[in-house]
Order: structure tokens, then sequence, then C-alpha cells
């Protein structure tokens, strides 16, 4: 819980110079927090001895010695470097997460549902304020689970969803791998759609349940059976279906695609992000920065593939499908930042564990990076990826009090961002470690 440093308070009690009974009054409301360095990802820059002023959820006030107010809670983070909420653009919070999508079968919705409980929590302890859920297996089970935090059922990020994946019959979103007289329940082939009129009708009932963003994949999977990730499979069509139908309730499209004419169709298309972006090429490179889409590519999770296999948990199909492609996709990383591609920081929590998203920053910067450019692809790029830099991506008056800390200085290290001592959620403290 919330400890108010005895220094700091005395300290507000002298500056604010209020009436006793206002001194034992604390303000819930009202929060001022002291931060050593601030990372103002908007310019680019670190500020010292800044304080943020942050009232019912939002903060309304940044800047040197700004008066303390009375009944304030005041939180001494002036030993650490505080940073906006981070944001992963692709994680499956909703899904109990398994190596073996099949093992779905085994649980009922509802125990889906619970498992999921502890993916919520443990990312945004993590740090990560919000995350934009790039798909279930069980239809709307990412719905509910966003709700559920949003009332504060549950403790999680501020989640993004989409509600189901929208994927052509046996392809890379679907449920694969089964006998053909198996029979499926409703939710786990929702969002299956063979043309570009079932595209359609596919986004209009997912945006009528509560989608935030649709979810279409373009190219065949690595974690999918009988996929091939080097194969198209919706059409030019599909995809435009896709992002014209959106559009039309103001959503935004993310296209998984491996494949390079995936990507180059989804890009074509007008999605505002193309997911994993394995195979890029040349001319998809140039297509994306001319069109503005983001690549959220997820360059850390081959370490967990690489994991799995060690351990013997990881299908020997999807390895199979994986050959070669991790380290592929890092180089055209690498290519994609050089030439100035906007970039959105997503890592598929759910193929890594939940809370350790934090783990591909150091992957970012390796693989060409700056410190601040992985901040910011996790901060600011990621607000604008969600259309919501008005309210999300930095430490702004007016945004939401989404503020993190962590010891030393993530400019000179960024692996102190695996570490994260303090996160606040729309002005609430979920953590304060020392
Ligand atoms: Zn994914």
């Amino acid at each position: 819980m919330l400890k108010q440093p005895a220094r700091l308070g005395l300290l507000l009690i002298v500056s604010a110079g209020v009436s006793p009974a206002q001194q034992t009054l604390p303000n819930p409301q009202v929060t001022v927090i002291r931060s050593g360095k601030l990372v103002d990802v908007d310019a680019g820059r670190v500020l010292t001895n800044q304080m943020l002023l942050v009232r019912g959820g939002k903060i309304e006030a940044v800047g040197e010695n700004l008066p303390v107010p009375a009944g304030a809670t005041v939180i001494d983070l002036s030993k650490m470097t505080v940073l906006p909420g981070l944001i992963d653009c692709h994680t499956h919070l909703a899904d109990a997460g398994d190596d073996e999508p099949l093992h779905v079968l085994q649980r009922t919705s509802a125990e889906t549902a619970y498992a999921a409980i502890p993916n919520a929590r443990l990312t945004l302890l993590a740090g990560f304020t919000t995350v934009r859920d790039v798909g279930v297996y069980r239809a709307f089970n990412d719905v509910a689970l966003r709700d559920a935090i949003a009332k504060g059922i549950v403790i999680g990020p501020r989640m993004f969803v989409a509600g189901a994946y929208i994927t052509i019959s046996e392809g890379a979103g679907a449920m694969t791998g089964l006998a053909l007289d198996m029979q499926l329940p409703w939710d786990l082939h929702y969002g299956e759609a063979n043309s570009p009129w079932e595209v359609r009708q596919k986004v209009r009932q997912l945006a009528h349940r509560g989608a935030d963003h649709i979810k279409i994949l373009s190219t065949g999977a690595v974690l999918t059976h009988g996929s091939n990730p080097k194969s198209i499979e919706f059409t030019p069509e599909e995809l435009q279906a896709a992002v014209d139908e959106a559009r039309n309730f103001g959503l935004r499209v993310e296209a998984h695609a491996h494949a390079a004419e995936g990507i180059k169709n989804a890009i074509r298309a007008g999605v505002a992000s193309v997911e994993h972006a394995t195979l890029i090429d040349d001319e998809g490179i140039a297509l994306a920065k001319e069109h503005g889409t983001y690549l959220d590519m997820d360059i850390y999770d081959e370490e967990c593939i690489q994991e799995g296999a060690k351990e013997n948990k990881m299908p020997a199909d999807f390895l199979e499908h994986d050959r070669d492609l991790g380290e592929i996709q890092r180089r055209n990383f690498t290519k994609a930042v050089r030439a100035g591609v906007k970039m959105s920081f997503g890592t598929d929590a759910g193929v890594c564990p939940h809370g350790i998203n934090a783990r591909q920053f150091a992957f970012m910067v390796k693989y060409g990076m700056t410190p601040m450019q992985a901040i910011q692809s996790a901060t600011k790029n990621a607000a604008d990826l969600l259309g919501k830099s008005d309210l999300l991506g930095s430490i702004q008056p007016g945004k939401y009090a989404d503020i993190i800390a962590v010891s030393g200085d993530p400019l000179e290290n960024i692996r102190v961002l695996e570490n994260v001592k303090f996160v606040m959620k729309e002005g609430k403290v979920y953590k304060q470690e020392p």
C-alpha cells in the first residue's frame, strides 16, 4: 500500500499553509509525485526535479515547484526515473496461454476466463498500464476481461480488445488440428469468414458486441496446426472489406502477417498496423513508410519459442514453421528502424509468459533502436496507434495518470524497465517498492 514518507508529509504541511483540520483529512483524489528524472517521450528528452499533480485519475499539472494542495498525498520518487505507463500493442491476456492451442478444448469458457486473471495482474504490475489485446480463441473473453478490469473486479491494465480473430476457415486464427467430425462450440470459430461480405458481417458483429479494434489474419501462422506462415490467406479484396467496414464503425484494423505479399496486401488495404511483419521485404518497408503503417514486431518471443522447444512443450510442427523466422524477423526489424518506419511495441505476450513483456526493450535496442526510440514505441507511438494520444502515451496535463518508475536510468540501461518499482494507473497506486 501507499506509504507517505514523514519528511515529505512535513514539507507538505509547511508549504501548503493549511488549517490543522485539513492536514488530518488527506484528499484521496489528489496526489503529488516528486520525480527524480522524468522521461518526456513527446520531446525525446529527460527532465529533472519535476512534480506531477494528479487529480481524479488524470494528470493536472507537471512542473518544477508546483504548490502542494491541502490534504494531497505526496509520493516521493525523487530517487527514481518516472515514465508514462507502458503500452503493449500485442497481447493475448484473455486466453489461458498454452503452447498447444488444442488444450483450450480441455477447459470450459469459464475456466479459461478465470485462468486469465493472473495474466492481467502480472502485466499491470510489470508496468504495462494499457494493452491492445489482439485476439482470443474463446470469442469475447477479452471483452469480458476488459470490462471486469474497468469495473475494478479484476486488477489489470486498461484493455483495448478485438473480440475474436477474423480468419479464413482452417486459417491462422482458427482452431485447427481437430478430426473432421468434431463440432466446435460457437465461440471457438466465431471469427471465420470466407469472402469480403462475410468479413464485413464479422466486423459488424464484432463492433456491435464491443470490440475496440479488428484483428484480421492476412497470412498463415507459426503457432497454428496445419498452417504455413509463408502462405497468403485473406485476399486483398477481403482485407479491404475489413478496413472499410471497420472504418464505418470508427475502428482500426491490425493484420497478422508473416509472408511478404500478405504484409503488402494488408498495408495497401489500409490497416493501422502489421503484426509480426516477419518476412517484410524492401517494397513492404517502403509501402509501410508511405502509408504511415505501424509495424508491431514481436522480436523477443523467439527466445520463448526456443525455450519451449528445449522443454519439449512446443509442438513439433510449430518449431518447423518457426525455423529461421526469428532471426530473419530481427534483421528486418533493423531494416525497418533504419528506414524510419513507424514502430510500436508489441510482444505477443502469451507466447512468452505474461509479465516479462519488458524484456523486448533490450532486443529492440540491440537490433537498432536508441533506448528513447524503444521507450517511445511503448508509449507515444503505441498511444498513436490506438488513436488515444489525447489520453495516453505521455505525462502531460489532461492525460490519464498512468505513471511508472524505475531505479536507475533506462536511457543508460534499458533493462531497468524489466524491474518496474512503481505503478499507478488512472491515479491509483498498484505497486510501490523501494
Ligand atoms: Zn498474437
